[in-house]
């Protein structure tokens, strides 16, 4: 079949599975399996697409049919302008995270020693890595599934000599690298910027040592029985565990506005992401735990998106 042909069908397939995006989705799908940009549509549409190609075609059309996300069929998710990986154990890294990593960048210095805590893809402390000089990270997860793929987005964007995980040689990450089909080249710049970032697995500040100049969290923040509302693409097929943040959606916050005094440096900062209707109980949280200048951020939605405030000097 023609490459026109291919998305047409793909396009009424969606559109009979009622997918909203269902154009959209089938042009990228049809791009993610024959390497193609939006202009071979336009310019190149006439060409024959190969029987193999066309297979894989119709097995992503038929995942997106069964809605799973478009995310998980081409594996990778743009966020602040850098291609992460991601599959179903990770949280698709969300537009309005943006928001929450521009607000730590604005605070951030050469130096400084960031905890993200659930990390997820390791979306927020990668850019932030990416975007800045001379910090150092440490991502927590719970999920070793999650971590995984944060570990392997952390050699592709930062590049092999950022690794700094015991039992990690340079070496591994290399290869993982060249598996991905990104060399040196992807990580340009980080060549000189040995050990910045590491992982660790456990529940928040469980396996967090030392002290921090900033905590930036995206946790779990939807109240338990509203998951049950949301789009299948949502509930069946991203992982519960980074959606749930149990029965009023604050538990993560409390835990972690309570918990972090011991990790945080004094005028050191917390960050964190919030739902729309979250605002004035994460900032009455803050308040209680002693914070000082605390801050509430909108979205471009004119929602509220970030809290944050500083920890005064003990
Ligand atoms: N920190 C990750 C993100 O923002 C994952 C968040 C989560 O799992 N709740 O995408």
């Amino acid at each position: 079949m023609t490459y026109e042909g291919l998305y047409r069908w793909g396009r009424e397939e969606l559109l009979s599975a009622e997918i909203t995006e269902a154009q959209l989705d089938a042009r990228l799908l049809l791009e993610s399996v024959c390497g193609t940009g939006r202009n071979d549509l336009l310019v190149h549409g006439d060409r024959e697409v190969d029987s193999e190609k066309q297979n894989a075609y119709e097995r992503l059309i038929a995942g997106r049919k069964a809605r799973i996300p478009l995310q998980q069929l081409t594996g990778v998710q743009e966020f602040m302008g850098l291609e992460f990986l991601v599959d179903e154990h990770v949280l698709i890294p969300r537009q309005d995270t943006e928001i929450l990593v521009e607000e730590v960048l604005k605070n951030l210095y050469d130096g400084m020693r960031i905890l993200d805590l659930c990390t997820g893809s390791g979306c927020i402390l990668i850019s932030l890595l990416h975007y800045s000089n001379d910090c150092e990270g440490v991502g927590a997860d719970i999920s070793a599934e999650a971590l995984e793929v944060a570990r392997r987005n952390a050699r592709k964007l930062l590049g092999p000599k950022a690794w700094a995980e015991a039992g990690a040689s340079v070496g591994t990450g290399a290869e993982d690298v060249r598996e991905l089909g990104c060399g040196e080249d992807d990580a340009a710049g980080a060549g000189d910027r040995d050990g910045r970032i590491s992982f660790v697995q456990g529940d928040l500040f469980e396996k967090a040592e030392g002290k921090f100049d900033i905590i930036v969290s995206n946790p779990p923040y939807i109240s338990s029985g509203v998951i049950g509302t949301l789009m299948p693409e949502v509930r069946e097929h991203e992982p519960l565990g980074a959606l749930d943040g149990g029965e009023d959606g604050l538990s993560f916050y409390r835990r972690i506005v309570e918990e972090c005094r011991p990790h945080l440096c004094g005028g050191g900062m917390l960050f964190l992401e919030i739902g729309y209707d979250q605002a004035d109980d994460v900032r009455k949280l803050m308040e209680d735990a002693g914070f000082l200048e605390i801050n509430v951020v909108k979205d471009y939605g004119g929602l509220d998106r970030v809290v944050y405030g500083t920890k005064g000097f003990e």
